[in-house]
């Protein structure tokens, strides 16, 4: 896993010591020897973790960390505060500013190296999502994106689980008006909480007596329903050799008792936040792809899905030897319905013959607006005889009742080719192929009626 990582101290020799390090272990290396210059190389981008020196003249770390998270085109860049050793201050302030993460002087080489590729993970999952997110606004979903997130101050539901009851109470009272906290004192009684529950975050306390912390965190990682949700530990001092094998299980971050409350609240408060963006951003990529997939008008799925999909249900019918039909529906004189009654008129008769559609096949059957005033339906597992009556329902369902566009009653009727799947060679195109034949069939017959063509 290589990233690129920019070392800001306004001392050389550190910038130096760091950088050996790093390139050391195969990362690429920027450096910039005061504030304005490391936030002009974050501006530029591609820069995938920050560490940052507090002490620096003219704009000190503090300031450059806040700038950096105040602005959204660098706000996701995770940023190390490296600190003097016993400036706990240091750490809050650091964090306060919206620092992912602190590292004290000297640094250690292992903490180092831990630190900074558990943010690379998280940097690289972030990308992800924003990059996915982003290719919606080339498909014009710009609105849903456009909407800015509110950002949440809803108080958090988290979930400490601690054996020791005492230690719990201190930690929930630590965190008292900032956090929902529950407690859970058996491991395992814990592990289902945090899979039932949609906590924010999950503390976990390495203090049991006959229970592997670690364990649980890495079943936390492995649950779907957990997968994403921060886990901090809470180690004791002397306990390195076990965070840093849980930053490799994935953890977030860890605390070492004894534990210092603002320093709790802050971590927690940077990991809700970051889970809140994660989520949202999460939220925006599985909206896009129900839009992409969706037709905005009707609601059923589009012609991009039954073009992806139609293949599938046709390969698995012919592996089980299974029937299967598809119908294409085409409104009769619809251009005359727009005529009258409008553009608006014509799209409030298309939501309604989706709506009756719908009514008329089956939840497994797949119907789409195909385009303009067309729809298909393909009905899996259906013989050719009950699709032309199902295609005969629909039809009948359309003509039979007056659609009422915008007050007035409008007569629609629809015309509607039938075909199924021939046993032997067949393909999907042909499959279309004949369904658009007898819809022609249907048309030059007189309109309002089906034609099916038999295998
Ligand atoms: P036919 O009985 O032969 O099908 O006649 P038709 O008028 O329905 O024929 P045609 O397919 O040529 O016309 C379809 C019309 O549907 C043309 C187009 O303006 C209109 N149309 C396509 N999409 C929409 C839409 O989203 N909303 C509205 N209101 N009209 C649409
Ligand atoms: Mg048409
Ligand atoms: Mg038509």
């Amino acid at each position: 896993m290589t990233a690129r990582i920019l070392v800001v101290d306004d001392v050389p020799a550190n910038v130096k010591l760091l950088e050996v390090r790093l390139l050391a272990e195969y990362f690429e290396v920027f450096t910039a020897g005061n504030g304005a210059d490391a936030l002009e190389t974050c501006e530029n981008g591609k820069i995938d973790v920050v560490l940052l020196d507090v002490m620096m003249p003219d704009m000190d770390g503090f300031e450059v960390c806040r700038r950096l998270k105040s602005d959204p085109a660098t706000s996701h860049i995770p940023v190390v505060m490296i600190t003097a050793l016993d400036h706990v201050s240091d750490r809050i302030r650091g964090l306060e500013a919206g620092a992912d993460d602190f590292l004290t002087k000297p640094v250690n080489d292992l903490q180092l190296m831990t630190r900074v590729r558990s943010l690379v993970r998280l940097k690289m999952l972030t990308d992800e999502l924003r990059l996915r997110a982003s290719t919606t606004r080339n498909i014009g979903i710009e609105e849903l994106l456009s909407r800015r997130e509110p950002e949440s101050e809803a108080t958090p539901a988290i979930l400490l689980i601690d054996e020791r009851p005492d230690s719990g109470r201190e930690v929930a009272e630590m965190l008292g008006e900032s956090a929902k906290v529950d407690v859970a004192t058996d491991p395992h009684v814990g592990f289902f909480q945090a899979a039932e529950e949609p906590y924010e975050c999950v503390i976990v306390s390495t203090g049991f007596a006959e229970f592997d912390p670690l364990r649980l965190c890495s079943q936390l990682r492995s649950l779907d329903r957990t997968r994403f949700v921060p886990i901090i530990l809470l180690a004791e001092e002397g306990e390195v050799d076990r965070i840093v094998r849980g930053l490799e299980l994935g953890i977030n971050d860890f605390l070492i008792r004894p534990i210092d409350r603002q320093e709790l609240t802050a971590r927690l408060r940077t990991q809700v936040k970051r889970k809140r963006y994660n989520d949202h951003l999460r939220l925006s990529v599985t909206q896009t792809i129900e839009m992409a997939v969706t037709d905005a008008l009707t609601g059923l799925h589009n012609r991009r899905y039954l073009d992806s999909h139609l293949q599938t249900l046709f390969d698995r019918a012919v592996a089980r030897r299974r029937p299967l039909s598809l119908m294409i529906t085409d409104i009769d004189r619809f251009k005359a319905i727009n005529d009258s009654h409008g553009h608006d008129g014509g799209d409030e008769v298309l939501r309604e013959f989706a709506r009756r559609l719908r009514k008329n096949v089956r939840g497994i059957d797949l119907a789409c607006r195909y385009g303009g005033e067309e729809f298909v339906v393909v009905m899996p597992d259906t013989e050719a005889a009950i699709a032309g009556k199902v295609a005969e329902r629909v039809r009948a369902e359309i003509a039979d009742a007056a659609f009422a566009v915008a007050g007035k009653d409008v007569t629609v009727t629809v015309s509607v080719g039938v075909s199924s799947l021939k046993k032997g060679v067949d393909s999907v195109a042909e499959l279309l192929k004949r369904a658009d034949v007898a819809l022609y069939e249907a048309k030059s017959g007189g309109r309002n009626r089906v034609v099916a063509k038999a295998a």
